[in-house]
């Protein structure tokens, strides 16, 4: 890619070497057994990449999105279902700490968040919906001593969480509003209450969790307790970006095996290359692929530059995650029966693909907050879902 600077590069290289000696290994291992071993994250935090997002007087390098795609791109090619998981512990849960938390609890959260020490979950699904927040039941209410938080909510990724963030409903002086509170897993009522098996992003525990009388104080709702929860601002604008990086990452990964596969499989006394829907195929998703690219790498300079107007996280979060799941089902094709036997590692991109079209807001919900910021109105726009 073109562009970069001398650090981007280093951390990218660092990045793929990594992906290539100690990930893709166990890649297909995280994949079967839906877990991720604990070094993995640890090793994250050692080669820095846990606290590129996170600025230095707080223990990061902060070294900025296009930095924190590279990294969860070349990660990706490996292992999809990791860097879903990467993206969530770099990217979306510092830096909402980073945007509403006050000194004390960016000084408490995110040093240990930049090593790996301090893993975090980011809680906002319930049954009703994870985008329906009017309808949500988890709600933090005063008792004289401090507040409560009670609630159920679904399909948490890392559920084996040292720190959540968790969406709720909130009220103060008779006005009603949606935060943002700090829970960690050994506090007393919090219950993980089982895992599901997913049929992709299998590398985290991902399930249901549930709040029963939580005591919560008040140094431990992060910024305003009646607008603290940022829902689809600009912590889940760029936190997009990193989803969209890694479906990116996930396209390349089986486009790159594809290729060599292809390369050197015969069919009927010949090379497979000899067949014109293949090699036709592999130039289009070729050039898919870059396009994606070209949209990720204009939307993470545009944030740098402070010149991003219009959501392009949801816009890159939509067309790649689409994109990918189309390309990783056609190259998938080109494996013929291999590609559907689990033991070939190749059917897991396409899963993770697919699975990502849903995590963090599904392509069509963004599609709602795109159109909201044309003017077009719709559930996204402003006052209508509280
Ligand atoms: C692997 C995985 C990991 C996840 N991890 C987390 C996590 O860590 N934390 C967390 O809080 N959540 C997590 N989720 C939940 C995820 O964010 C939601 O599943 C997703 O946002 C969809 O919400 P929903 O399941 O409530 O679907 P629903 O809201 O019930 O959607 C049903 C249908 O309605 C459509 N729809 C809904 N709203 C709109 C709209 N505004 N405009 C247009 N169409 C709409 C949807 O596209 C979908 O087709 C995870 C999900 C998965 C699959």
């Amino acid at each position: 890619m073109h562009g970069l600077n001398e650090d981007q590069m280093m951390m990218r290289d660092v990045a793929a070497k990594f992906a290539k000696n100690e990930l893709m290994p166990i890649a297909n291992d995280i994949d079967l057994t839906e877990e991720t071993p604990e070094w993995v994250i640890k090793r994250c935090g050692e080669l820095g990449f846990l606290g590129v997002f996170i600025p230095e007087e707080y223990g990061g390098i902060d070294a900025g999105l296009t930095t924190a795609c590279l990294i969860l791109e070349e990660i990706a090619k490996a292992s999809p279902a990791f860097a879903g998981v990467l993206s969530v512990e770099m990217i979306l849960c510092p830096e909402t700490v980073r945007l509403l938390g006050n000194e004390e609890q960016k000084k408490r959260l995110l040093p240990a968040s930049a090593s790996g020490e301090r893993v975090m979950a980011y809680s906002q699904t319930e049954p009703s919906g994870a985008a329906n927040i009017g309808f949500h039941q988890t709600r933090l209410t005063e008792d004289g001593n401090g507040y409560r938080l009670n609630g159920h909510k679904l399909f948490c990724t890392q559920g084996h969480a040292k720190t959540y963030l968790v969406m709720c409903r909130t009220e103060k002086d008779g006005q009603q509003g949606y935060g943002c509170v700090i829970v960690e897993a050994e506090d007393e009522g919090f219950d993980i209450q089982k895992y599901e098996d997913k049929l992709g992003w299998r590398g985290t525990n991902t399930g249901p969790i549930a709040f029963n009388n939580v005591s919560i104080s008040a140094d431990d709702i992060l910024g305003n307790i009646l607008s603290g929860g940022p829902d689809h601002g600009p912590a889940n604008q760029v936190s997009f970006m990193g989803h969209a990086a890694t479906s990116l990452g996930c396209m390349e990964g089986l486009f790159d095996l594809t290729m060599e596969y292809i390369k050197q499989r015969e069919l009927y006394g010949e090379s497979m290359l000899r067949l014109s829907p293949i090699t036709d195929r592999m130039a289009q998703i070729f050039t898919k692929i870059e396009a994606c690219r070209a949209l990720l790498y204009s939307s993470t300079a545009q944030h740098e530059a402070g010149t991003m107007t219009l959501p392009m996280g949801s816009a890159c979060k939509a067309y790649i995650c689409d994109t990918a799941f189309e390309c990783t089902s056609q190259l998938l094709q080109m494996w013929g029966g291999s590609g559907i036997m689990n033991s070939t590692g190749v059917n897991r991109y396409m899963r993770d693909a697919r699975a990502k079209m849903v995590a963090e807001a599904t392509t069509e919900m963004h599609h709602s907050i795109i159109a909201t910021a044309l003017d077009l109105g719709g559930p996204f726009a402003p006052g209508a879902r509280l």
